[in-house]
């Protein structure tokens, strides 16, 4: 059995059953998984979670279901790249890379929640679930709701990128793009909520969903030899992965995990295009004040972000800050980190990788902290991004001459 007492209001703290609710009725608060600690503490350690499964299973105990997963048992437990010629460019002498760009089954970190809410779905009694997603959630979705052999719908704004559609779709599922941006299609999603008894994932299921995200910051953790780091560089859009990142690193202290003490500066980046979290720290304020997206980093345009208010808190509280970058920027960082550490971001990471550059020239990172970026995506999902990068590739004639030709004309360029 697991070690869930129920949920409990983040606001007022009023306490319920495990249900699938996400609001407090009191307060309208969000409600958070209430983990009986002191029961956790008895069972997990360093060598207990070290024998556990490479994959984010390994820390089962503070994952957010009764019994053993039901799906994505593969998940997680992704590289930790020690980043040199990456950091060489940026200035930054002891920088790092979590990569879920590589995770199982479908390329973001996304999996991590998915698996979660999945098997919480089951434990709930479930047969259909759902979600509003700008890509790498229907994806996630899709995949793991064909594993569970359930059956899924799931909402996107229209206008995504083709892998993402295709990636959703190849798993069979009922795929709905509505007209407008993710925010729209998130509203009528708590509508049909009301009218459907389904498991929308990161609606009636979400305090358990958001959860799963916590993973990636104990795998941050323990892949940096039981520490957290000095700043942690993390990709915005719900708010949901900067607090959860966070949180990791405070529950791995509070279980006497650590080798140090959580002095780790969280930094949220967005897309300028779509950056009411970054304006608002900027602004010095918590209040969010919803914008429309236009960006393409469509994986984190939600211009009205659920958890947008912690997000603010998570980073300013931690001595961090926020900063946005443009598209040009977007494009360059991703070129950047692939040709710097052979790895093929999306949009996203080419944001945290943008905004990192540019927090290290304002000084907030410093050269010899310990510093990670936070990779959360695939970039052959979002390659409409670079079309206008590259010139098409030279065509010649199978023979020498033909090669020599064209391999001298491009070193003349
Ligand atoms: C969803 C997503 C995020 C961040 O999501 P939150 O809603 O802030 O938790 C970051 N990167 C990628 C690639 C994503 O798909
Ligand atoms: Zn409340």
């Amino acid at each position: 059995m697991g070690y869930v007492k129920g949920l409990k209001c983040k606001e007022c703290k009023r306490e319920y059953p495990k249900q699938p609710i996400h609001v407090c009725e009191y307060c309208f608060g969000p409600l958070e998984v209430d983990y009986d600690y002191e029961a956790i503490g008895k069972v997990i350690s360093r060598k207990s979670i070290e024998s556990g499964p490479a994959s984010m299973w390994r820390y089962k105990d503070l994952m957010p279901i009764d019994g053993e997963p039901r799906v994505g048992l593969h998940v997680g437990f992704t590289p930790l790249v020690r980043a040199k010629n990456l950091g060489k460019a940026l200035g930054l002498n002891n920088l790092y890379v979590k990569n879920d760009s590589v995770n199982h089954p479908t390329f973001s970190f996304k999996d991590r929640v998915v698996c979660v809410a999945i098997s919480k779905a089951i434990e709930f009694g479930f047969d259909m679930v759902s979600c509003a997603s700008t890509g790498n959630l229907a994806n996630s979705v899709a995949a793991h709701a064909a594993e569970a052999g359930m059956k899924s719908c799931i909402f996107i704004p229209d206008g995504l990128e083709a892998g993402k559609i295709l990636g959703t779709m190849i798993y069979g599922t009922q795929l709905i793009a509505v007209h407008g941006n993710y925010d729209d299609v998130n509203r009528l999603c708590s509508e049909i909520a009301a009218h459907h008894d389904w498991a929308f994932v990161n609606i009636n299921i979400r305090p358990y969903y958001g959860d799963g995200s916590r993973s990636y910051g104990y795998e941050i953790a323990e892949q940096l030899g039981w520490r957290a780091p000095d700043n942690v560089v993390v990709p915005v859009a719900g708010s949901s992965l900067i607090t959860k990142v966070y949180k990791a690193f405070k529950e791995f202290e509070m279980l006497g995990l650590l080798e140090n003490k959580v002095t780790t500066k969280v930094f949220a980046a967005q897309a300028t295009g779509c950056s009411p979290v970054t304006t608002a720290i900027k602004n010095g304020t918590d209040v969010i004040k919803p914008v429309k997206p236009n960006t393409i980093a469509k994986s984190i345009a939600i211009g009205n972000p659920a958890d947008g208010y912690y997000g603010v808190k998570t980073a300013m509280n931690s001595g961090g800050w926020g900063e946005d970058v443009t598209d040009e920027e977007i494009i360059a960082a991703m070129r950047l980190l692939a040709e710097t550490e052979g790895i093929f971001t999306e949009t996203a990471g080419g944001v945290t990788v943008g905004v990192t550059r540019k927090l290290v020239e304002q000084g907030r990172i410093r050269p010899d902290e310990l510093t990670v970026i936070c990779i959360t995506g695939n970039g052959l999902k979002t390659q409409e991004a670079l079309a206008k990068s590259f010139a098409a590739p030279a065509v010649i004639e199978p023979n020498l001459h033909s090669f020599e030709e064209v391999f001298s004309n491009s070193l003349t360029v």
